[in-house]
């Protein structure tokens, strides 16, 4: 097996950890006996929910606004995301003095909005575009705006540089607890379990590394089965930061190698991981960022006697929108 045939090796996420360094945070790793007794493993949480703007996506961010020449910087950058992509793209526009424009979905979370907005504040040629995530096609609408104002495209998951920069995650999780017997990533578009998969490759060989979608959206699940790319319907469920309809063209082929498979969590197993964080861990995660973890804690997988690493991939909700899941 070689990875030299996929869309980005080791090589790109060991640049991506070094343009990272100093500007992302190196997010702490959790225990937690009672995940340990109950599952049997010795589990590693991996705590992106602390990254800066909240969640892993600002490391595939900047990793790719980093790489653009001067040029492309002047014209500015166009992302469409559900939420933490628009703030990963907005904070590290920020960061590079870019003019960045994001296209987010009109009902998305009120904390993500308003994040996005402030973290363009004061930058000219910024602004927030809304869409109809339901009838609208962002992808349609981003390639516009990008044409017409010249803006360089940053695409969520499908881009090279934003699949090493996610990958320096599981990267860090191993340089700090050493070799894992299995890796659970949660699933969108697959850039942040594909970044993962080609870091363990090359760094911990030995792990198995697990995907984890929400039941109402395996489109990935159903994809690696089949063989080829599976587009399904916007999915209704809690994880609004894995409603994607397909992965990518870059993303499948590096799942395809180097993931064992896919498991699915239901919306109500996400709120009991939810619960389990805030009570026992102390630590606000979103839905989303719940998924990899309620694939263990919730017993969809035993992974008996191994050392399992866990990605969490990040805490932003609304807290109306989480008190009122937790008392669901
Ligand atoms: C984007 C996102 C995901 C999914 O990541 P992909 O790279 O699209 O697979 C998971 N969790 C959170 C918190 C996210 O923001």
């Amino acid at each position: 097996m070689s990875t030299a045939s996929l869309p980005i090796d080791f090589a790109d996420v060991a640049a991506a950890a070094e343009r990272l360094r100093g500007v992302a945070h190196r997010t702490p790793v959790r225990t937690s006996r009672t995940v340990d007794e109950r599952s049997g493993a010795t589990v590693y949480f991996k705590c992106e929910n602390f990254q800066r703007m909240g969640a892993f996506k600002f490391r595939g961010a900047y990793n790719a606004l980093a790489r653009l020449t001067p040029g492309q910087r002047r014209m500015g950058v166009i992302a469409y995301s559900s939420g933490n992509h628009a703030q990963a793209v907005a904070l590290s526009a920020r960061l590079l003095q870019v003019p960045s424009v994001i296209v987010m979905p009109h009902d998305a979370p009120a904390s993500k909005l308003a994040a996005t907005r402030a973290y363009q504040s004061g930058m000219p040629g910024s602004e927030v575009v809304l869409y109809d995530r339901y009838s609208e096609d962002r992808e349609a609408i981003g390639r516009r705006i990008a044409e017409e104002r010249g803006m360089t495209l940053i695409p969520p998951f499908d881009h090279a540089d934003v699949m090493a920069g996610q990958g320096t995650a599981a990267l860090e999780l191993i340089e700090d607890v050493g070799a894992l017997d299995a890796l659970l990533v949660c699933v969108g578009g697959g850039g942040l379990v594909s970044g993962c998969a080609v870091a363990a490759f090359a760094r911990s060989p030995g792990a198995t590394v697990w995907g984890v979608e929400p039941e109402a959206g395996n489109d990935v699940q159903q994809s690696l089965a089949r063989g080829e790319i599976v587009r399904i319907e916007t999915p209704q469920t809690i994880a609004d930061g894995a409603q994607t309809q397909a992965c990518g063209r870059l993303t499948f082929p590096v799942m395809r190698a180097l993931v064992k498979g896919v498991l699915t969590v239901s919306d109500a197993q996400l709120v009991g991981t939810m619960r389990f964080f805030a009570e026992r861990m102390k630590m606000v995660v979103e839905p989303t960022g719940c998924l990899a973890a309620a694939a263990l804690i919730e017993g969809v997988i035993d992974l008996r006697g191994q050392r399992v690493g866990v990605i969490v991939s990040g805490g932003n909700v609304d807290l109306p929108r989480y008190a009122q899941l937790l008392q669901s």
